[in-house]
């Protein structure tokens, strides 16, 4: 389903879910990470700064615009914006096709991130043809500008980054597909993680490899 078949009213329960799904597959810990998704052209809906992915409501969620600005306050009255919000807000105005991020720090992804090591290894088929690869953009400060300029190189090539130091951003098409990104980028450092355990890293065959790519674009990718 694309954004664009979400009513208002829909999209902010499809957020709820989403972060609740991000809480419950400790992708977040407290009030950590972040979702947005465009409701048109021009304006986003957020999540708020100090509240639980996992207790999320659709009243606690803000209208924004792309340059930041509150337009909808919270119907709650009481929820502000949060201050990461801005690589969301970079990503939407770098690649007008980007309808959603998701902000998260899972497990596995961000002791990656903190290591400072990309997930480059092509390990199993499906991973492949939906994320060859998941990159490490470069450390920046938290709520500064260099978080966005660190993950804005990614927009077009990507729909994934590692945040080092930090965390993960994922985007896509609709806020459950970035969701979803976020989940396959968590379970390919979840298998790299175990399989260096038990000393069994192994990449496919590289014509294999190669015939795997070469079917991303029958499935759109
Ligand atoms: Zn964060």
């Amino acid at each position: 389903m694309s954004h664009t078949e979400y009513s208002h009213q829909e999209l902010r329960e499809a957020i709820c879910k989403v972060g609740y799904m991000l809480w419950s597959r400790t992708m977040v810990a407290a009030n950590d990470g972040n979702i947005t998704a465009k409701v048109d052209d021009n304006h986003i809906l957020s999540t708020p700064t100090g509240v639980s992915k996992g207790q999320l409501t659709p009243d606690k969620l803000i209208v924004m615009n792309l340059d930041g600005d509150i337009v909808e306050p919270a119907p709650s009255g009481i929820h502000k914006p949060t201050s990461e919000v801005k690589m969301h807000l970079r990503m939407y105005r770098v690649n007008p096709d980007i309808k959603a991020c998701v902000h998260a720090h899972p497990l596995h992804g961000t002791a990656f991130a903190i290591k400072g090591e990309a997930l480059t290894k092509k390990m199993m088929p499906e991973s492949v043809i939906a994320m060859p690869e998941i990159p490490l953009a470069p450390y920046g400060t938290p709520s500064t500008e260099a978080v966005p300029d660190s993950v804005e190189p990614f927009a077009f090539t990507h729909k994934v980054a590692l945040l080092e130091q930090h965390g993960a951003l994922s985007w896509g098409s609709d806020v459950w597909d970035a969701y979803f990104q976020m989940e396959r980028l968590e379970y390919t450092a979840q298998l790299t993680f175990l399989t260096r355990l038990i000393n069994g890293e192994r990449e496919l065959p590289a014509d294999e490899i190669e015939k795997l790519i070469g079917m991303r674009a029958q499935y759109g990718l």
